[in-house]
Order: C-alpha cells, then structure tokens, then sequence
C-alpha cells in the first residue's frame, strides 16, 4: 500500500506533483512513439483526475499535441525534458496517464499490462507476468509507422 500522497518531480526539480490516492493501475507501452517520448519505454500510471494536484511549475509543463491521426499529447518538463505522461487532460473515462518514471515514491502497484510487445525492441526482455498485448490502445494505425 502506498503512503499518500505519492509525489512526482521532474529532473530539473521545477515540475512537482501530487496523488492523493492511489493510481488506478500501471501499464508499459513499448510503441515507437512512446519509446522516443519515454526514453525506452513508456510506463504510466492511471490517475482519476480528482487525485491529481500541481505543487510547483505548472507553468514550465510543454504539451506536444501531434499531428492525427495520433492524438495522444504528451507533456514534459519545458526546462529539463522530463516526460510527465498527459497530466491535467480530461481523457475519456475520468483518468489520465502519468509517467510512472516521474514519481518519486513507490505508487503501490505494478504492471499489469504491457501493450505494443510487437513493437518492443529486441534489447528490452520483458520479464514479469503482466498480460501482453500485440497492438497499442490508445493511438491509432501502425506503432511501428513514423
Ligand atoms: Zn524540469
Ligand atoms: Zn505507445
């Protein structure tokens, strides 16, 4: 069980963030563009939007917002380069990703999915029991595609 609230920074130190509760669930996205964003892959938690709170540098927070057909944004530390998942976007469903790599403290779960596996790198084994999907869920068209 994670010790609440479960705090988040940045490299640089600007960018700091809250939970106040425990993310909905952790997941890795091994897809292309996640791996550019992510630095290697994306793990992010699902954060119900309620639970989420800004401490300091919401204004260094740079949105990238691609060219469709991929929509989903990215944010990142505007000083430093830190990706911080989509935090403070209203997604379908009342949760947002955020980067598990930018927590400071452990939020209490593990993987339970990874998704995108075909795209996966031949340098990265997986080596949990989490469940695997092929494709992507949240962008659409080729992973594998620039
Ligand atoms: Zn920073
Ligand atoms: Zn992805």
């Amino acid at each position: 069980m994670a010790t609440l609230p479960i705090r988040g920074s940045c490299l640089c130190g600007a960018v700091r963030f809250e939970l106040t509760a425990p993310p909905l669930f952790m997941a890795c996205c091994h897809c292309s563009r996640c791996r550019k964003a992510g630095g290697g892959m994306a793990a992010t938690v699902a954060v119900r939007s309620e639970d989420f709170r800004w401490v300091a540098g919401r204004e260094h927070v740079v949105r990238y917002q691609p060219e469709p057909p991929w929509k989903l944004i990215r944010s990142f530390c505007g000083l430093c380069g830190t990706s911080l998942g989509e935090p403070d976007t209203n997604v379908e469903g009342g949760g947002f990703p955020i980067a598990a790599s930018a927590l400071d403290d452990d939020p209490g779960l593990r993987v339970v999915l990874h998704e995108c596996v075909a795209d996966k790198p031949a340098w990265l084994d997986l080596c949990d029991d989490a469940h695997q999907l092929p494709g992507p869920t949240h962008d659409p068209g080729e992973p594998s595609s620039e």
